[in-house]
């Protein structure tokens, strides 16, 4: 689900910055029918649905162990119902709302109030939605709530802020639009003909403008006294009080939002198939990659979820097992992924459903065939795949999943709540994605019989796609064929490749049992022998669940010290990861994950229920050593060099936090000798350093959730068998952090491919430890918030703004970072400076109660309870990876901010920021529209231009 990956590769900026595009599918409110919630077994809160006076459905949610309270309001409005003259009106006033409200008229008091209470807010637009949230400390609620509320009372839309927040929506599309994403979403739309989905969704200073017959303030207050009734608004709410507190909370806020009985905004708008289907889209993206799309414009059939057509279709054609497509051009080095999906309302009234194929080169050159198998593949699934075996492997997977549904942050969890209470009766909010009552051929075979080329779309996305049209607003040229007549005609032909439906899976697990252990205080280790150190850990919060998180590293510095040995590891994990998908596949039907990744050495992490784990594990390990085929290596390099190059293509923030990474420790190399070092190298290179790695290591692994010894050891002895006899145990290295010294400032510079400035702007303090970094967290939160009114909501320099405080192992950082559309480095880099100074100001004046209040936040915060086994596991894991084996980082963090004094964060604000002696990180990348205007300069700066080399001379701590 491409939609997902991108809202979640995103978050960082989003959070930042106050407004995002939203995560899940959407469609029309159906009549919510008053009646229990149907939760998980594993669910111990408890719920309310209520129906206010004006129509308003709110949805309560009690837990008594939670630490922050969290409410969202959605609005069933969005980009569909935009004015033609004011495309992305509906985005617009999303942003606005923010900006004052008639009870709370200051413009940064809602911001304010939130990160002075442990707050954070967001809200997102889509085309039939638009939802706002926010999270805060439990004893800030009501307070909060008020202040929420008032936005759908008596919103001020100042017509003075109307016209800046005009650029911060511009610069939010200026982010945007280089990203293929959205290009290829606008252009999918636009070729719909006259459906109302054509239209922009973010908006720029272009489309939100006063023109002719049509004025943006007076367009936006009309919108939303027009689209904005309680009627059509779902709220969700959850804290630690009870329901009849949450109730009489819910009654005092919401009831007043004016209800004007409007009619649900619907689209009725029909697709003329005849002009849009068996069309052959050719698309240039901005990142080099291969891809093949088939889109089919299926009916919305949302109303089904209890039935799950479209699931059921898309396990069939994504699946991995032997003899499927996917399978089967993989195995012949045509593709490197198969992936189906479907979203119902994905166009409004419309739904899509897709498969979505990247290439390898020898593919390029077989995609009319690739189609043909694909096509013909569906034709028999139509005729033999409507099977009950099917429906039971998929009802046993989402069965298990709810009802051992683990708690997520209540900040999504509102979110997702008031969004999916839109689309479905509130009464299935939490179980519509995992309810699955019966077996239904007749929906089955529905959405079967629109998977024809009359609804179909084939896209052709590479570099060297023929185009002879350019989008508006976003950067991507195209041309759209007639599918050819014969070409269609083939798919009626033999499959050339024989293809059959998929096996069923082997590792659904049969056993929930907990496995049992004496009481364990921190994690310890349990098992040392011959190179292979193994700590356990039980769960302390979810010993009740039958799952666990098993991590192994495979320990080996070459990589940090080698730039062949580095690509080498990068080339490893990708063969692996092609290798094991149809594995990964299965596992993750079966309520399993599998993940390899690469650093200093290999570190491979199979979790979820721990039933089926050995069997996982075996089968992973079993694989780490193969057998490197020249083809599949020449492909894997083709990935790994286009794959560096399409960072380049990123958001300018994400490069510049990248590259701030690679500075500040080692295992960093530059990207031109990166390439060129992948180029060089031979299947036998692979070979060998796969035979050398596997047999010179140390191991170390942590075992959290629901293990026992005996687990352990039978695990142990799979790691011992895959390794080699002659097996050497090396040191266990990690790679070190650059030592920040007084008077020294590293420069990173680079020229970016995108059009917009990006900076990472940190000074480090020069004292070491856990003081200096507790008043840095303490302080972040306020110091983030006057950074974004001030550089955002007052001088629109930016969407994405904020800052952030660092450690480099035990030293700690303050800094800034920014993406702007509207200054070159040296000018925004001014900017920052002299922020630097008036922030000081504020500082002065703040009293010793305002510092408790974000003193008592940051530690509320810190408290919190983990609401999941990953959640809980985590700080254990980063201890873990910095030889920490103490495990006790958070603890000592806690500690110190308990300690912390005003006077002590006004030290280290003057010792990090203020100090010209303070060793300084500066990231400053270069976008296309500033490539002839000055980086900045700093006092004391080393240039760093390579990077290898800096990391070799570096002083290390
Ligand atoms: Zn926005």
């Amino acid at each position: 689900m491409k939609k997902l990956l991108l809202a979640s590769s995103i978050s960082f900026a989003l959070l930042a910055a106050g407004c995002s595009q939203p995560v899940t599918e959407t469609g029309t409110t159906q009549n919510a029918v008053a009646g229990e919630v149907i939760k998980s077994p594993n669910d111990q809160r408890e719920y309310r649905v209520v129906t206010l006076d004006n129509n308003i459905e709110i949805m309560l949610v009690s837990d008594p162990n939670t630490d922050k309270s969290a409410a969202a309001l959605s609005v069933s409005v969005g980009l569909l119902q935009d004015p033609e003259a004011q495309q992305g009106l509906a985005h617009y006033l999303e942003h606005m709302l923010f900006l004052g409200t008639e009870k709370y008229p200051d413009t940064n008091e809602y911001s304010e109030f939130m990160s002075n209470n442990g707050g954070s807010q967001n809200a997102s637009t889509w085309l039939d939605v638009t939802n706002y949230m926010f999270k805060i400390n439990n004893n800030a609620y009501d307070e909060a709530l008020d202040r929420f509320s008032d936005f759908f009372k008596a919103p001020k839309l100042y017509p003075e802020y109307a016209d800046k927040e005009r650029n911060a929506v511009n610069a939010e599309w200026s982010m945007r639009r280089e990203m293929d994403f959205f290009g290829q979403f606008k252009l999918g739309r636009l070729l719909l003909g006259e459906h109302p989905s054509n239209r922009f969704l973010i908006g720029n200073l272009d489309s939100l403008s006063d023109k002719e017959n049509s004025e943006l303030h007076k367009e936006t207050v009309d919108f939303y006294n027009r689209f904005y009734s309680a009627n059509i608004m779902k709220v969700a709410m959850i804290s630690n009080r009870s329901l009849k507190e949450m109730e009489t909370l819910a009654r005092k806020h919401f009831a007043s939002i004016e209800d004007d009985g409007i009619d649900e905004p619907e689209v009725t708008a029909q697709i003329n198939f005849d002009d849009v289907g068996k069309k052959r889209i050719h698309y240039v993206p901005n990142e080099d990659v291969k891809q093949l799309k088939l889109e089919f414009i299926i009916n919305d059939n949302q109303e089904q979820f209890a039935v799950k057509p479209n699931r059921y279709v898309s396990y069939l054609l994504g699946s991995e097992m032997p003899g499927t497509p996917a399978q089967q051009l993989k195995d012949a080095g045509l593709i490197a992924s198969l992936n189906a999906s479907a979203q119902p309302t994905f166009y409004g009234n419309y739904g899509v459903l897709a498969i979505d194929v990247e290439l390898t080169n020898a593919g390029m050159q077989q995609r009319e065939e690739i189609v043909a198998l694909i096509m013909q593949y569906i034709d028999k699934v139509r005729a033999e795949g409507v099977d009950e075996s099917y429906f039971k492997e998929i009802k046993t997977s989402l069965n298990n999943r709810f009802r051992f549904l683990e708690k997520s942050d209540e900040f999504s969890y509102v979110s997702s709540l008031a969004e999916t209470m839109q689309n479905f009766p509130a009464e299935y909010a939490i179980s519509a994605p995992y309810e699955y009552r019966e077996f239904d051929p007749e929906a089955i075979r529905s959405v079967l019989s629109q998977l024809t080329p009359e609804r179909l779309r084939v896209w052709y996305i590479s570099q060297d796609e023929p185009h002879d049209s350019e989008l508006d607003f976003y950067e991507g040229k195209y041309k759209v064929v007639d599918i050819p007549q014969e070409e269609i005609a083939s798919w009626d032909n033999e499959p050339k490749m024989s293809i059959n439906l998929p096996k069923v899976n082997t590792l659904l697990p049969e056993s929930f049992a907990i496995k049992q252990n004496d009481a364990f205080d921190k994690p310890k280790v349990v098992i040392e022998e011959e190179g292979i150190q193994v700590w356990q850990y039980p769960s302390q919060l979810y010993s009740d669940q039958p799952r666990g998180v098993f991590y192994i590293q495979i320990n080996n510095d070459a990589p940090i010290k080698s730039i062949k040995a580095d690509v080498l590891t990068a080339l490893w994990r990708d063969l692996y990861n092609m290798n094991v998908s149809a594995l990964d596949t299965e596992a993750n039907i079966a309520g399993m994950n599998l993940n390899l990744s690469d650093g200093t050495g290999l570190s491979l992490t199979v979790s979820g229920f721990t039933d089926k784990q050995p069997q996982l594990l075996e089968r992973a390990i079993d694989n780490l050593s193969f057998n490197v085929e020249e083809q599949a290596f020449k492909q894997a390099v083709d990935r790994y060099i286009r794959e560096l190059q399409n960072k380049g293509q990123q958001f300018p923030i994400y490069q510049s936090f990248d590259a701030y990474g690679q500075l500040i420790r080692e295992g960093g190399f530059n990207q031109t000798d990166l390439i060129e070092t992948a180029q060089s190298l031979t299947p036998a290179d692979l070979s060998n350093f796969i035979d050398t790695l596997m047999g010179n290591n140390a191991i170390r692994v942590f075992a959290f959730g629901n293990y026992d010894k005996a687990n352990l050891e039978e695990s142990v002895d799979r790691i011992q068998a895959s390794l080699p006899e002659d097996r050497k145990v090396t040191d266990f290295k990690v790679a070190q952090f650059w030592k920040p010294e007084t008077g020294k400032s590293i420069v990173l510079r680079r020229d970016l491919d995108v059009a917009d400035v990006a900076i990472v702007d940190a000074h480090i303090h020069p004292q070491p430890g856990f003081a200096t970094l507790a008043a840095g967290t303490v302080l972040q939160s306020h110091f983030r918030t006057v950074a974004f009114d001030t550089l955002r909501t007052e001088e629109q320099l930016a969407y994405a703004v904020g800052s952030f405080a660092p450690n480099l192992d035990n030293y700690a950082g303050f800094g800034l970072y920014i993406q702007t559309p509207v200054k070159n480095v040296a000018d925004m880099q001014e900017r920052f400076d002299s922020f630097k100074e008036e922030y000081w100001e504020d500082l002065q004046e703040m009293t010793p109660e305002e510092f408790n209040q974000i003193k008592q936040s940051t530690l509320i915060t810190l408290n919190e309870q983990p609401k999941n086994l990953m959640e809980e596991v985590s700080p254990f894991l980063a201890d873990l990876s910095l030889q920490r084996f103490e495990f006790d980082s958070k603890e000592q963090l806690i500690d110190a901010v308990e300690n912390v004094s005003l006077e002590d964060a006004k030290t280290f604000y003057q010792q990090t920021m203020l100090n010209p002696d303070a060793a300084r990180i500066s990231v400053q990348l270069r976008g296309t529209k500033f490539a002839e205007q000055p980086y900045a300069e700093l006092p004391n700066q080393k240039i760093i231009s390579d990077l290898a080399e800096f990391h070799q001379e570096m002083e290390k701590q």
